[in-house]
């Protein structure tokens, strides 16, 4: 055994592979519907079944997505690629083989950038490919026997395999996150690691600090949250570490993470590991990708979550921090555009939809889809407090009651009277009120103590329930206590 290595420093080595489930209404080879939830296996037919005798046909829009998505994170999309079969026996898998790539994918070379701790990381994309689900199989509440849902088998994936460029887990969650952004927003893929659309398997190994190659990556399955992808990362890196650390080496291997347990134990070896036997699928013809269609492709291409962020910056003048917060999803950008589009003061708009909106989301754990106040109202609110008619401190609560009943915040003002006491007239009665209750204070302030000012405000606003306009207050209450 090699003697214990106390003050070795590791680095890791990361590489994600990730299967996006594309957003196709039919699957990928047949007609079948891929709406999720359907009863076992009635959404099925002789082609997805692995009947002998039927020929696949590719659907014309995975190929679509998958060129969009190859675009996207800047690969070279291959003017010819090919179909492969993996051969592997699994109940899962009634042909015996999944229809995938294998030596001639679709889109190679890429990249994708995002921002770790404040600084941008290129992580290299080495290729993405088109493929077919396998199905499902059901062990749970039932005696002695599995069952095999195909519903699943023939849905279009595409596999997005990362260059071992990551670092850090914060630099494999920011790559992954990303990842799922630029997906949603393509609308190719819902990004659903829950419902299991988006599936990552992560690839780890450490290396002492200063050492160019690569140590021994171990594989990871069975994540099926962001939040287990960051776990199992963890538990992986430490499980390793201690073992290099008491001088052992790293088995290449498969493992499970365990959901309850919290572990990561053995699949299989590298010994184990299956020999696929690709061979090019001959059902299938190879695929001339013509200039014109990966033209017409990039053409139609949306603002990506980066684009977007830095135009926004530009556009609006906002923070980028704010930029960052408004692009997390396409939905919130545009209502934050909407927004401006009618009321064109950018940073206000931005403080209202990162404070008060994106609390109320939360708390009600909705999405801005469901959003019960439209861009008017949410701008009509903001002009009533720039016109004077009621405060800002008055308008968050008027927020809160728009969300809850779905109201416009005139009406919701009218009716608690909530409209803001300019009237100098009904002001100074609140402050003769304030200063007769306060006769100390007063004494101090004429003594000198003009910090008193702001306990005066206090009181004065307190006692007009917050609706006393502050600046009329202020400034009235200045004129009083120097008189
Ligand atoms: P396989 O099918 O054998 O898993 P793939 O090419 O599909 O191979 O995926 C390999 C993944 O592992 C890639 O994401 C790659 O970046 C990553 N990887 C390769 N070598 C290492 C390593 N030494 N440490 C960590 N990750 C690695
Ligand atoms: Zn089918
Ligand atoms: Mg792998």
């Amino acid at each position: 055994m090699v003697k214990t290595q106390i003050d070795t420093q590791y680095e890791a080595v990361i590489g994600l592979e990730v299967h996006a489930q594309l957003k196709t209404a039919s699957k990928i080879f047949c007609g079948c519907s891929t709406k999720f939830g359907a009863g076992p296996n009635s959404q099925t037919c002789p082609i997805c079944l692995g009947m002998p005798g039927v020929l696949p046909v590719l659907n014309r829009r995975v190929l679509e997505m998958a060129v969009k998505t190859g675009l996207a994170l800047h690969c070279k999309i291959s003017p010819y690629s090919r179909f492969a079969r993996k051969n592997y026996f699994y109940p899962d898998l009634p042909k015996g083989y999944q229809i995938s790539q294998y030596e001639l994918p679709l889109c190679e070379q890429g990249y994708l950038e995002t921002a770790v701790n404040g600084r941008i990381k290129r992580i290299g994309i080495h290729r993405a490919h088109m493929e077919e689900d396998a199905g499902k199989n059901l062990h749970e509440g039932l005696e002695a026997a599995s069952h095999v849902d195909l519903n699943r088998a023939g849905v279009p994936l595409l596999e997005i395999v990362s260059e071992p460029d990551i670092r850090s887990i914060d630099e494999a969650v920011a790559y992954l996150k990303t990842l799922r952004d630029i997906l949603v927003y393509l609308d190719v893929c819902d990004g659903n690691m829950e419902e299991g659309s988006l599936r990552c398997e992560p690839n780890l190994s450490l290396r002492p600090v200063g050492q160019k190659e690569f140590g021994t990556r171990v594989e990871l399955k069975n994540i099926n949250s962001f939040r287990f992808v960051q776990k199992a990362m963890e538990y992986e890196l430490r499980r390793q570490e201690k073992v290099l650390r008491e001088g052992g080496r790293i088995a290449q291997e498969t493992r499970l993470w365990n959901t309850e347990k919290e572990i990561t134990v053995v699949m299989r070896s590298k010994e184990e590991a299956h020999d696929y036997r690709y061979f090019p699928e001959p059902d299938l013809v190879p695929l001339m990708i013509p200039e014109d269609l990966i033209e017409e492709v990039r053409n139609g291409l949306p603002e990506l979550p980066d684009a977007k962020r830095e135009r926004f910056v530009r556009e609006y003048e906002i923070p980028i921090y704010d930029a960052e917060v408004l692009t997390i999803s396409k939905d919130l950008a545009h209502y934050f555009e909407a927004c401006v589009a009618i009321y064109p003061q950018p940073k206000t708009v931005s403080n209202w939809i990162m404070t008060e909106l994106l609390r109320e989301l939360n708390n009600s754990g909705q999405e801005i889809a469901d959003c019960p106040i439209p861009p008017e109202r949410f701008a009509g609110l903001l002009k009533l407090i720039e016109d004077g008619t009621i405060s800002g401190k008055i308008a968050k609560t008027v927020f809160e009651e728009m969300y809850r009943t779905g109201r416009s915040p005139e009406e919701i003002v009218k009716e608690k009277g909530l409209v803001q006491i300019s009237d100098a007239g009904a002001i100074e009665v609140l402050i003769e009120d304030v200063l007769a209750a306060h006769p100390n204070e007063r004494e101090s302030y004429r003594q000198g103590k003009t910090q008193l000012l702001g306990f005066f405000v206090g009181q004065v606003m307190k006692r007009s329930q917050g609706k006393a306009n502050p600046g009329k207050v202020n400034e009235l209450l200045k004129k009083k206590l120097s008189a």
